[in-house]
């Protein structure tokens, strides 16, 4: 608990830099949908997550009515790094232009991300499919899926503090590890958590990815709720695109492995939703 305080505010900004996101209109939009919803929005950050990798994101965290969006700007078709300028703009090929839609409005210059070694190459979402993308991550908030988390991740941890209650003085156990004579804390803690544990994990582990995928799929019929849902498809089209992830997952595989589920069964899903206003 202390850490989930702690890490956003002091460990994470040892690592990557976080700007407040410019004034403009994507801020104006995100404040009017939090604003819309009741968010407690308190701070609006981008974080240079481009250095790292091309990987895009949204989250949000903070407690109570201390709400802080973190948007990576990868995520962002239009954000180029204070200090950094655009070295060429001609080759744009990438995306048509019709795909941009009203992203450049209001600049005279063509703003690419562009990687030293890379070439250029657009990559991210424009203002509408980003604050989908928020309509999204609103969702989880609106529906309490963090707060539903950590009572799950306390419960799970008092319940290995219970088995291991249970099992502690169980001397027949870890002799039958070979440990007869001498039964170190250590040794058993090793023991129950690595050995008798292993198999409650798993089945753990399998319970928590069909509930969060649950949650993804809350968030998305949200999103659709909010009026969001072409927008919210094609943010997803877009991020799976830069992400380079795979888009075709087996049914079982994607069960036992994956906390959010496939692109194409989300989109899929989205179409059925029907929404509240549109
Ligand atoms: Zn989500």
């Amino acid at each position: 608990m202390v850490l989930l305080h702690i890490y956003p505010e002091f460990i994470a900004p040892l690592f990557d830099k976080y700007n407040p996101l410019p004034d403009g209109e994507l801020k104006t939009k995100i404040n009017e949908l939090a604003q819309s919803l009741d968010f407690p929005l308190q701070k609006l950050y981008v974080v240079e997550g481009s250095k790292r990798s091309a990987h895009s994101n949204a989250y949000m965290y903070g407690f109570h009515k201390n709400k802080r969006i973190v948007l990576f700007d990868t995520l962002l078709e239009d954000y180029t790094p204070v200090g950094r300028t655009d070295q060429t703009n001609s080759d744009s090929t990438e995306v048509p232009e019709s795909d941009r839609e009203e992203s450049n409005s209001g600049k005279g210059e063509d703003v690419n991300k562009t990687d030293k070694d890379c070439e250029t190459k657009k990559i991210g979402c424009n203002t509408e499919e980003v604050v989908a993308v928020l309509g999204h991550e609103l969702g989880h908030w609106k529906f309490s899926h963090m707060l539903k988390n950590i009572v799950i991740m306390q419960g799970s941890i008092l319940f290995s503090f219970f088995v291991f209650g249970q099992l502690m003085n169980n001397k027949q156990i870890f002799a039958a590890f070979g440990f007869i004579d001498q039964q170190p804390i250590l040794i058993r803690l090793y023991i129950v958590f690595s050995f008798i544990f292993s198999p409650i994990n798993e089945i753990e582990s399998f319970l928590m990815h069909i509930l969060s995928r649950r949650f993804e799929f809350q968030a998305d019929e949200f999103a659709v709720n909010l009026g969001k849902r072409e927008k919210l498809k094609s943010a997803l089209l877009k991020l799976f695109k830069d992400n380079l992830a795979f888009p075709v997952a087996d049914w079982m595989y994607s069960a036992r492995h994956y906390s959010h589920p496939p692109l194409l069964e989300r989109l899929r899903a989205m179409d059925q939703y029907k929404p509240k206003q549109e």
